[in-house]
């Protein structure tokens, strides 16, 4: 069973639509993939339309959630949700909130370019986000098509970092309540690369004890971001506070440089995913669905 349960499409920062990525996930060979575009849902019909026979889609969204380090300071984290109510009215209201968060912010982080005497525009980053929830890979597009930087990679390096002098925070779920949500919404928790970037100073395992009694599922075990000795340290905190350890390739299309089916998730693993739900919305198949 190759099983990947966090893909991008066009409907965040993927660069293939709902109905590619199910095509490309065919071809890879998938028997499982999950659609986890940023903080929302607006994929699952097309994605679900697209299924060919033999292909299972779990239906998701990576929630952008924060959480204070011991020194108050805020820290990203993603957190995967999956087969949650997508009309959980305090998950819509969220999810509509964090779209105009990342439009302000995008909108920021482009002003402070063009001042900068870059000449990149807002209109070319909305045209590139198309109607998604802007993210930063959407002014990485913009920069590239300005001949600033090559790839997505370098533009992050030199543009779009934390670090950078052009970059402006959104202001996230708090990680607790994004736990919360879900759950309420008959859905499952997977906190994301969590030890990617800064969230792993944050997310101890003394954290991942607190979590896992506010109700966290799982722990994504396996990303192309993690070395092996993370990907030991989690897999073995997952195991000892009953969290569902899962893999996924995160795959973003040509935004990033990894492929579909990169990393796996168990068939265990995803059973328990599916038994940890409220079955309100269940796994879909072709012709198959609620
Ligand atoms: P944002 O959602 O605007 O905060 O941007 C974060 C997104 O940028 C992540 O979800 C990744 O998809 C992407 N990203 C972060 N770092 C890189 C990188 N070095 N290269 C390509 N994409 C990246
Ligand atoms: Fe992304
Ligand atoms: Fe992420
Ligand atoms: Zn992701």
């Amino acid at each position: 069973m190759l099983i990947d349960l966090h893909t991008h499409s066009t409907c965040s920062d993927g660069t293939q639509t709902p109905t590619e990525l199910i095509a490309s996930a065919e071809r890879a060979g998938l028997n499982v993939i999950a659609l986890t575009d940023h903080d929302n849902t607006g994929g699952w019909a097309e994605a679900e339309a697209a299924l060919p026979t033999g292909l299972t889609l779990v239906r998701g969204a990576e929630f952008s959630t924060v959480v204070r380090a011991d020194n108050g300071r805020p820290t990203s984290v993603h957190l995967l949700g999956y087969l949650f109510d997508p009309q959980s009215p305090t998950i819509v209201a969220e999810q509509a909130r964090l779209r105009a968060e990342r439009l302000g912010r995008g909108l920021a982080i482009v002003d402070l370019m063009v001042d900068d005497g870059i000449t990149i525009s807002r209109e070319q980053v909305l045209e590139f986000a198309d109607g998604a929830p802007i993210g930063r890979p959407h002014i990485a597009r913009a920069l590239i098509a300005v001949g600033v930087v090559d790839t997505v990679n370098q533009a992050f390096e030199h543009f779009l970092a934390g670090n950078s002098k052009y970059y402006v925070s959104k202001v996230d779920t708090e990680l607790n309540r994004a736990i919360t949500m879900i759950a309420e919404a008959g859905g499952v928790s997977v906190v994301a690369h969590s030890r990617s970037r800064a969230a792993a100073r944050v997310l101890t395992a003394a954290r991942f004890a607190e979590l896992a009694a506010l109700g966290l599922n799982g722990i994504e075990v396996d990303h192309p971001e993690h070395h092996a000795e993370a990907r030991r340290e989690l897999a073995g905190i997952a195991a000892e506070l009953r969290l569902i350890p899962t893999g996924s390739s995160d795959f973003h299309g040509t935004n990033k440089t990894l492929v579909l089916g990169q990393e796996l998730t168990s068939a265990d693993s995803l059973e328990r995913i599916v038994a940890a739900s409220s079955g309100a919305v269940p796994l879909a198949r072709q012709g198959v669905s609620r």
